[in-house]
């Protein structure tokens, strides 16, 4: 096979990162321009490119990155393409000016009927968030039934696993914090309420 061929296959297959809807910087000062460098540049990339390099030749091969996260074993391919999944979701859920600080639409009805209300939502997914012990995710989710629901992921599980519909996540590795705010993961936690786009989180809501 001739190399431009290869080249253009090779593309085809591969899986790519969403390219932002904001500038590295315009974040600021709720996440800085250093740590969208390194998380979305650096650690982002890398799960990107271990995906691309361990996929072809298994039997995930053209298969969609949630299909994976859906049904690969315990292992390397999970692990990145969790975590391609994952980012993918955190990365286009902010705004340096979302339009809403609060959820609209049908999303609204159903954060009222499953947590009572907007502020015990935030409340009980921050508590998520800052008690999780380790490396891992807070998210809300939706179940086949249209019911919210939050869960923690350990590591770079996702949700779609246990066959929920993600919705929001936030990110509590050390590496989405630790350079802006060292140990104070409650005050990174509080501070990522300001630029969430629920236009964004609304539209996943099914
Ligand atoms: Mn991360």
């Amino acid at each position: 096979m001739n190399t431009l061929l290869t080249t253009l296959m090779i593309s085809i297959m591969s899986y790519t990162m969403p390219k932002l809807p904001y500038a590295n910087n315009a974040l600021e000062p709720v996440i800085s321009q250093q740590t969208i460098d390194l998380h979305y540049g650096k650690h982002f990339q890398g799960y990107v490119n271990n995906l691309n390099n361990l996929v072809p030749g298994t039997e995930f091969e053209n298969k969609s990155v949630e299909a994976i996260v859906a049904s690969a074993p315990d292992g390397a391919i999970f692990n990145n393409a969790g975590q391609v999944l994952n980012h993918t979701l955190y990365f286009l859920q902010f705004s340096p000016k979302p339009a809403h600080s609060e959820p609209t639409g049908k999303l609204t009805e159903a954060i009222k009927r499953d947590f009572g209300s907007f502020d015990n939502f935030k409340k009980e997914f921050t508590a998520a968030s800052v008690g999780l012990f380790g490396s891992g995710w807070a998210w809300l989710s939706e179940d086949k039934e249209g019911k919210l629901i939050i869960t923690k992921e350990t590591n770079g599980s996702n949700p779609v696993r246990h066959g929920l519909n993600p919705l929001l996540g936030f990110d509590v590795w050390e590496h989405s914090y630790y350079l802006d705010y060292q140990n104070r993961r409650a005050d990174h936690i509080n501070a990522l309420w300001s630029i969430i786009d629920w236009d964004v989180v609304g539209s996943r809501f099914k």
